[in-house]
């Protein structure tokens, strides 16, 4: 009706508020018990009550004005509401209210009001207001049904929408963070809000530039690795410079984190700069990231488990020992029925298909190498074990590169692939 009118979603602002309110029937009851949930100061006027106002009077919870209606009722009130059954009255009232400029509802009469009041429907999170312009109440509380059934749906689209709160490194700590296998898509969204805000980066040489290039173009990148060999002394001394950078930086008050690749706990020694960083008093947290395992069986589509083909799946170190004087582990230990995923183990493939092969492991076991898993230059190499050792020397096989082995190593009838030969396949993903 006029440029006035607005829409009063809630009564959240009617706190304190004084409301003058004209009838007191089933309408104006329902007005009364909202508007003093919402804290306002009500008063009301009325020739008769509901028994509910009456009850609320007694207990000084209102004011009521028993009788007629004059406008100089009005004095004061910051918002009127009519809900009488006399139409005229209800003309009279808005009128007066419009004269002093004073806010007006009319029940079942939108030419009258100067506001509306939408139906309403709160969740913890939200409130969800519908109107027809006070045309059609009935479609409003059926819109108003509808939402009510799908308040579920509701809250988790909030969940989704919801900005997350951000993510800051603090001073003097250190955030042991996994990277995942090398896409930065595959960073977890703390990893990522961490990395962002770190004044200080100690890195492996596994972790890709695309993912070190998220931290600010200010802060102190560091990396003590060298590629191949990190078993023996030189890795003893490069890990001490680790914990000795970690234990400095923190206590500059910078926010550090040591970044990983894929999880920081498996493979990665995590562990032992956790256990430094406790030693010396510097508050540390640790997160976790995809772990090669997982971010290249994703790659290849290998299930880790599987009800019919695994039902167990191994992290193993496929590297020598110089301890040992050869493998790391002894593989008769390993279950036959189940998944493997063999990490550094590229190097000595060869020597792995004859270790497998004397544990039990049958020639036909299927295998699976992801090399360079969830990067750009990904390939994966599949076949039995029997052809291993000629697969892997063949196609160059290097360094980061993963090897399944196990029933669910093979290819899966629903991937989609072109090659179908009996032979085994090299596939350049
Ligand atoms: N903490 C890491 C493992 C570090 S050990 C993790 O949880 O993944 C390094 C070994 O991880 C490599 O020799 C290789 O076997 C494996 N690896 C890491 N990134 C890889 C990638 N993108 N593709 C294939 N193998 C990877």
């Amino acid at each position: 009706m006029s440029a006035l009118r607005r829409y009063l979603p809630a009564f959240h602002d009617v706190l304190g508020a004084r409301v003058l309110v004209v009838g007191a029937g089933a309408v104006g009851t329902r007005k009364i018990e909202t508007l003093l949930a919402g804290g306002a100061r009500v008063t009301v006027v009325a020739k008769e009550f509901s028994r509910s106002v009456e009850d609320r009077a007694a207990r000084g919870d209102l004011t009521v004005h028993r009788g007629e209606f004059h406008s100089g009722q009005m004095e004061g009130a910051e918002l009127v509401f009519a809900a009488t059954p006399d139409r005229a009255l209800n003309r009279r009232v808005s009128a007066e209210a419009r004269r002093r400029r004073i806010p007006v509802n009319v029940a079942d009469s939108p030419e009258e009001c100067t506001f509306l009041l939408p139906a309403v429907i709160r969740g913890d999170e939200f409130t969800v207001a519908i109107s027809t312009g006070g045309r059609h109440p009935g479609a409003a509380k059926a819109v108003r049904e509808f939402i009510e059934e799908h308040r579920a749906k509701i809250s988790v689209r909030l969940e989704r929408g919801r900005r997350r709160k951000r993510i800051a490194a603090e001073p003097g700590k250190v955030y042991i963070v996994g990277a995942g296998p090398g896409d930065p898509d595959l960073l977890t969204v703390r990893a990522l809000g961490l990395l962002r805000s770190a004044d200080a980066v100690i890195h492996d040489y596994l972790v890709p530039r695309e993912i070190l290039s998220l931290a600010p173009a200010k802060a102190v990148r560091i990396s003590f690795a060298r590629r191949g060999r990190t078993a023996g002394h030189g890795a003893i001394l490069k890990q001490n410079a680790i914990h000795e950078a970690m234990v400095r930086l923190a206590r500059e008050g910078k926010s550090v984190v040591r970044l990983k690749s894929g999880d920081p706990l498996v493979f990665g020694r995590g562990g032992e700069e956790a256990e430094h960083l406790s030693r010396e008093g510097i508050p540390f947290e640790i997160v976790p990231g995809i772990t090669a395992a997982m971010g290249c069986a994703a790659a290849a589509a290998i299930p880790l488990t599987h009800r019919e083909r695994s039902s167990s799946v191994t992290f193993v170190a496929g590297h020598e020992t110089e301890e040992k004087g050869g493998s790391a582990v002894d593989w008769s230990l390993l279950p036959k029925d189940g998944t493997l995923a063999i990490y550094m183990g590229v190097g000595r493939v060869a020597a792995i298909a004859g270790e497998l092969g004397g544990a039990g492991f049958p020639p036909e076991t299927p295998f699976a190498i992801v090399e360079n898993g969830s990067r750009v230059q990904q390939r994966i190499l599949r076949g039995t074990l029997s052809d291993l050792p000629r697969i892997a020397l063949g196609s160059g096989v290097r360094s980061p590169a993963i090897l399944f082995v196990g029933r669910t190593a093979a290819l899966l009838p629903y991937e989609n692939t072109e090659e179908t030969s009996d032979e085994p396949v090299a596939q350049s993903v």
